[in-house]
């Protein structure tokens, strides 16, 4: 039985390593990069990119927090945690239907993040339909 982490370390640096040392959050800020091992103990690479629609990185100057938690559903531990200050605060297993449902909001808020191009659209014909009301009086 692999041992769950209580605590993780950080470090800051200008590129994730290929040797990822257990129980080290690696952060790139530069390129919003963040990887650790699963705390659970299986040792699997975990990404944690930061955007507004992913992962947000705290930085109190003496410790990390990471949010939203790290679901590690498409690792066969399913292991499930919250990295806050330093601190690993455990959460509880992933039903197949809590999966599902966080799979679907990450998609759909990393759609809204990335996808701005269709909601300009949406609105520049807004806006046409706007000013042909005004100059096309029936
Ligand atoms: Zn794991």
């Amino acid at each position: 039985m692999p041992k769950r982490r209580e605590s993780v370390r950080w470090a800051f640096v200008d590129y994730i390593p290929t040797d990822l040392e257990e129980g080290t959050n690696y952060v790139a800020a530069e390129f919003g990069a963040v990887v650790h091992r699963c705390l659970e103990g299986c040792g699997e690479k975990v990404s944690t990119p930061l955007s507004p629609a992913q992962w947000q990185l705290y930085f109190d100057g003496e410790t990390i927090s990471l949010t939203p938690s790290v679901g590690n559903w498409g690792l066969p531990c399913k292991s499930h945690y919250v990295i806050h200050r330093n601190t690993v605060i455990w959460a509880g297993p992933w039903s197949d239907r809590a999966v599902a449902a966080a799979a679907h909001s990450d998609r759909a808020s990393v759609e809204r993040h990335f996808a701005p191009e269709p909601l300009h659209a949406s609105r520049r014909s807004y806006i046409r339909q706007v000013l042909q009301s005004c100059f096309h009086r029936r």
